[in-house]
């Protein structure tokens, strides 16, 4: 953190830094124009200053050119008048005198009268000699002094002529005072060069150099121009920037050489300064950066623990934090920490709901590694159920172990086939070895491997369930069901015996029934015909008594017939049942109303029908139903008139007929017993009856796949209905 600061910090400066240095260089370089400008002044001011001295000094000279001792030609008084101007005015350093050969007649040198030499710049004599005006000298060997020197000469005028040449000389030294005035910075340089460019003063060791030429390179560059800089190197060795200038006046040049090395300093100790400024700016920066960066650093480093934590889902207690985002790090962590918790208690929940349900399965999960063979179970369920301790049996070759003989290859090529991904999934019933030496029976299962990026089986995951209990009872159904096979092969042909007698004692009885109902039938016959018979030819005789023995003796003997062919009806039901036709029901109501035609007129009745359906039925069971229910419509009821309705409706794929009167009505505890045979709910003398007809309409009913019901209270009429299934009856 307070590296990236750093650098942070760094990457701010950088730019002020390139701006600094870009300044830095374009102010040096202003600075070295405005400096070389400056100087120029200077040395101008210079050469105005050494001019002036020189004006003076010819001033000096003309005062004297026109003293009164020359033009009587009293030399001795001129050198007298000479050597007091020249002490009185400080200038100069000796006044001669000379003529036109250059022959010196008096020199305030020499005491007058002493032998002169002539005189040490014959040109400068000359000059005045040629042009009758003042002349500057450049600077010469003094023949009397015995020196360099420089001097100014001025024309001594007589009869309009130049008669000589005054001559005043200044020692360098004077100009070296001159050029020392100035307050040049020390290492600096000022140089008088007299016109040939001989060094005629010099602000430094001046007595070396005066008389002596600059180095040449330093000399060109100076005689180049009349006013300007340049880069040389002095006489000194001293490598320097020099501006130097040319005198109006006496056509000296004046130049100031400032030393390189003074000027690199300079610019070095702005460079530093600029450097130091950069570097303080820098360590604040850096010492701000690693304040700020330890008080981030702190912030985040605080979160370390609750993020420890997290990661191992313990509790995450984030402290307070100072830095918002840290702070908003910490928010998150907490939040996270809570959605953690919640998904851990649902994914805890969810797990013990597995353990549970592998648990009341029976069930133990387990994990193979691959390469290992190491087997690691999800709990102790593995081995208990087995009745081992847990982890006694480690990897998978120590279960193999443990398989019946008789599963073991196949559960081993399973496998193997799972791992190598030619199978989607295993799945085996096995018999394992339990600790106590028993067989329990195990589904062993497990789904395709998980891989790692080549295909290569990582871990199979995979259940064991105990499922002896359930091979057990198998085992048990299967021996049961052996038996109960046997079992019902033994019945089936007792019941076949039986079933044979049954069929030949049921045709026989019906035999029986049948000879017997006619042999009873003709007796009756007669016994009713012979007693009417009778009743008509004794009736004259007959007394009222006799008359109702013998009516009842006809009345019972008719009761017996109904009854022999009602009975013999519902025995025949089955015998003389006939093949299924199309019977249109409304024609067979047609034919009961006929049958019933002397009933329906003592009673008054009314009997309608609706429209009825043909359906697929036996005709004269068809026409013995319908005429039991009518019949029996008409009778149990005290309404004048009786009204018997039957109509018909299709109701779920059948149809439903039904028979409706306005009688006496059933008690509804009766509505289930009245279709037992000889069920009646009234005597006879009551209302006659024999209680079969109802059991022959069930059985009617029934034989056509439908069923019969009753709905109906006491004096509320009744009404029976039947269905009758809709398609093909024949069946
Ligand atoms: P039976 O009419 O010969 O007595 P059934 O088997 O036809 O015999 O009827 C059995 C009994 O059901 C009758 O004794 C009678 O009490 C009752 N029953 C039958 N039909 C009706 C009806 N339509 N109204 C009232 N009661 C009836």
């Amino acid at each position: 953190m307070r590296t990236l600061l750093a650098w942070l910090v760094l990457a701010c400066l950088l730019p002020g830094i390139i701006g600094a240095t870009t300044l830095f260089i374009h102010e040096y370089r202003e600075g070295r124009s405005q400096l070389k400008k400056d100087t120029i002044q200077t040395v101008r001011a210079l050469a105005q200053a050494v001019d002036n001295q020189i004006l003076r000094v010819q001033a000096l000279a003309v005062g004297l050119a026109a003293s009164d001792a020359l033009a009587t030609g009293d030399f001795g008084r001129f050198h007298e008048q000479a050597r007091r101007t020249l002490a009185h005015a400080r200038l100069g350093a000796s006044v001669s005198l000379a003529d036109s050969q250059g022959r010196q007649i008096a020199n305030t040198g020499e005491n007058f009268g002493a032998s002169l030499p002539f005189h040490g710049s014959p040109e400068l004599v000359r000059r005045v000699f040629d042009t009758g005006e003042a002349a500057v000298s450049d600077v010469y060997q003094s023949r009397v002094l015995h020196r360099p020197l420089v001097a100014v000469a001025v024309p001594v005028m007589q009869d309009n002529g130049v008669r000589y040449a005054l001559t005043v000389t200044i020692l360098p030294e004077t100009l070296d005072d001159i050029l020392g005035a100035q307050g040049l910075p020390p290492g600096w340089v000022a140089t008088v060069f007299d016109s040939a460019g001989t060094i005629a003063a010099r602000s430094r060791a001046s007595d070396e150099y005066v008389g002596q030429k600059p180095a040449p390179g330093y000399y060109r560059h100076l005689m180049e121009a009349d006013e300007g800089t340049f880069e040389a190197v002095m006489k000194d060795r001293v490598p320097v920037l020099a501006a130097f200038t040319r005198s109006a006046v006496t056509h000296w040049r004046l130049a100031i050489g400032i030393p390189q090395e003074s000027l690199a300093s300079r610019f070095n100790r702005r460079l530093s300064v600029l450097a130091a400024g950069i570097a303080a700016l820098f360590a604040v920066g850096l010492g701000l950066a690693w304040l700020v960066g330890g008080r981030i650093a702190r912030s985040f480093s605080a979160l370390v623990p609750p993020a420890m934590a997290l990661g191992a889902g313990k509790r995450v207690a984030v402290p307070s934090q100072s830095v918002k985002e840290a702070a908003e790090v910490a928010r998150a962590m907490e939040e996270a920490a809570r959605l953690l918790e919640k998904r851990s208690a649902t994914l805890r929940e969810s797990e013990y709901r597995l353990a549970m349900a592998l648990k009341a399965a029976n069930t133990a999960a387990w994990e193979m590694d691959v390469a290992t063979q190491a087997l690691h179970p999800a709990d102790d369920l593995l081995f208990t159920m087995l009745g081992y301790a847990p982890g006694e049996l480690a990897t998978a070759g120590d279960w193999l172990a443990r398989v019946h003989g008789d599963d073991r290859a196949k559960v081993a090529q399973q496998i193997d086939e799972v791992i190598a991904g030619r199978r989607e999934s295993y799945r085996s019933e096995l018999r394992l070895l339990a600790a106590d030496g028993s067989w329990r029976w195990i589904l062993s299962q497990a789904v395709a491997p998980e891989r790692d990026a080549d295909g290569r089986a990582l871990r199979l995951v995979g259940t064991h369930t105990d499922i002896t209990e359930r091979k057990e009872a198998e085992a048990e159904i299967r021996r049961l069901n052996t038996e109960l096979e046997e079992r019902v092969q033994q019945r089936t042909v007792q019941l076949k015996q039986s079933n044979e007698a049954l069929m030949l004692s049921n045709m026989e009885l019906q035999r029986f029934a049948h000879a017997t109902a006619h042999d009873l039938q003709t007796p009756l016959r007669s016994i009713v015909g012979f007693s009417q018979l009778l009743r008509q030819e004794l009736k004259p005789r007959l007394d009222e008594r006799t008359d109702e023995w013998l009516e009842l003796v006809i009345d019972n003997t008719r009761r017996l017939q109904t009854l022999i062919q009602e009975l013999l009806d519902y025995s025949r039901l089955d015998a003389q049942a006939r093949p299924f036709e199309p019977v249109d029901l409304g024609e067979i109501l047609g034919q009961v109303a006929a049958t019933l035609a002397p009933a329906i007129g003592d009673s008054g009745a009314e009997v309608e029908g609706g429209p009825l359906p043909t359906v697929m039925a036996d005709r004269g069971q068809m026409v013995l139903l319908l005429q039991n229910l009518v019949e029996n419509g008409i009778k149990y009821n005290r309404s004048r008139p009786p009204r018997v309705t039957v109509s018909a409706e299709r109701q779920d794929g059948e149809w439903v007929i039904a028979v409706a009167d306005n009688g006496i009505g059933i008690d509804p505890k009766y509505h289930e017993r009245i279709f037992e045979i000889f069920r009646r709910l009234h005597s006879h003398q009551q209302i006659p009856g024999t209680g079969i007809g109802l059991a022959i309409c069930q059985r009617i009913v029934e034989r056509h796949g439908g069923r019969l019901w009753v709905e109906s209270r006491p004096g509320e009429g009744s009404v029976f209905r039947f269905s009758l299934p809709v398609g093909d009856q024949a069946q």
